[in-house]
């Protein structure tokens, strides 16, 4: 017998959204700005003929005051308009129970639960009590800190308020150190999510994983490769021009040309063995840690360079290099790496450190 939160009273995905090569896609504004903005923006979505799903932030969750917080209430008119007008069915983030019942007032198709509401259980359990017996749809991002269990909790609180139309998104997960997305996959966790429970369908958002548009095609291909049933892509007539989230928005012109090419890859990608692509993944995620540790590691030489350079110090320290290589040769040892590969490696980036500082040396002397 399915339990009453094993995700298998679920209603699948192709009977309450029309997905494109199986996908459900979901497209629009990180936030509404106003009635022209959303328009636009809907409308030239709507010509593409590729979204399942038109998104808007009304209320927008801000880390910090005083920055744009979204139209509130009044958008939800021009949210109707535009469904009218296209036909498309619109979902819209809710942050607590209001938010939730102005929705179902206002016939929004879909809620989402967003990373900041996911983190935190009562929150989620009064927007389940607000739903209740509704039957509403509900879209669940992941919490902010890389925690299956808050995810699912929040799964099975939804679940448990009798909607049976449930989507999980993957979001990407904060840390505070210097990366090159703006949230770490742990493609791991969607993945272990997905396995828990193989009836809910989970899609990606590499909008807000990448935090910038230059990342969101191989994220998307990634997490398509890694079978997820689909993609929320932030899209804005003039993305340079966005209140919120600017850089990772992109124009509907480049979304429809992300949505037609991926079509491509997803074929190809069906052929390659799924554990290859799953140790490629995790080699990949590796790699950008390495790059990540690296970037840090400099620009901590650099400052190092700054104080040698106030105490009147060497740039090149002979006792402390022999040190560093002599304590990173044990450590390397013991975690069974090739000395020879350890050594070349070291003396690389050594050379580098040295170099950094002696730049920014000549740079002080000759400004
Ligand atoms: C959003 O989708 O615009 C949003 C605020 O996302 P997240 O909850 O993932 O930060
Ligand atoms: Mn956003």
């Amino acid at each position: 017998m399915a339990s009453a939160t094993s995700g298998d009273h679920l209603v699948p995905l192709a009977d309450w959204l029309t997905l494109y090569q199986g996908l459900l896609l979901v497209a629009g504004p990180c936030s509404v700005e106003s009635r022209q903005q959303l328009l636009v923006t809907a409308r030239q979505l709507a010509a593409t003929g590729k979204v399942s799903l038109l998104r808007a932030g009304v209320w927008k969750p801000r880390s910090r005051p005083g920055q744009f917080e979204g139209r509130g209430t009044e958008a939800l008119p021009w949210l109707q308009e535009i469904k009218k007008e296209t036909g498309l069915p619109v979902a819209v983030e809710a942050a607590r129970p209001s938010h939730a019942e102005l929705c179902l007032q206002h016939g929004v198709d879909v809620i989402w639960l967003g990373a900041r509401t996911t983190v935190n259980p009562f929150m989620v359990q009064e927007i389940a009590n607000a739903i209740k017996g509704t039957g509403l749809p509900v879209m669940i991002k992941n919490p902010v800190c890389p925690d299956l269990r808050l995810w699912m909790g929040a799964i099975e609180r939804i679940m448990l308020a009798g909607s049976q139309k449930i989507v999980a998104i993957h979001r990407g997960f904060q840390t505070h150190e210097k990366k090159i997305y703006r949230n770490i996959p742990l493609w791991d966790i969607p993945m272990a999510l997905k396995n828990k429970m193989p009836q809910l369908p989970v899609i990606c958002d590499p909008s807000h994983i990448a935090g910038d548009v230059q990342w969101i095609r191989e994220l998307a291909e990634k997490s398509l490769a890694m079978k997820m049933n689909g993609l929320m892509i932030e899209t804005h007539y003039r993305p340079e021009e966005a209140l919120t989230d600017p850089l990772q928005q992109m124009t509907p012109a480049a979304y429809h040309d992300l949505v037609n090419r991926l079509s491509d890859n997803v074929a190809t990608h069906a052929d390659t063995p799924d554990r290859l692509e799953n140790l490629r993944n995790q080699i990949d995620d590796c790699d950008c840690h390495l790059l990540e540790l690296l970037a840090c590691r400099l620009s901590l030489s650099k400052q190092a360079g700054k104080v040698k350079k106030q105490q009147g110090a060497e740039i090149l320290q002979p006792r402390r290099k022999h040190d560093l290589f002599h304590d990173r040769q044990a450590k390397a040892k013991a975690l069974g790496l090739c000395p020879t590969f350890v050594n070349d490696f070291m003396t690389l980036l050594h050379e580098e450190s040295v170099s950094v500082q002696s730049e920014d040396a000549a740079k002080d002397k000759n400004p």
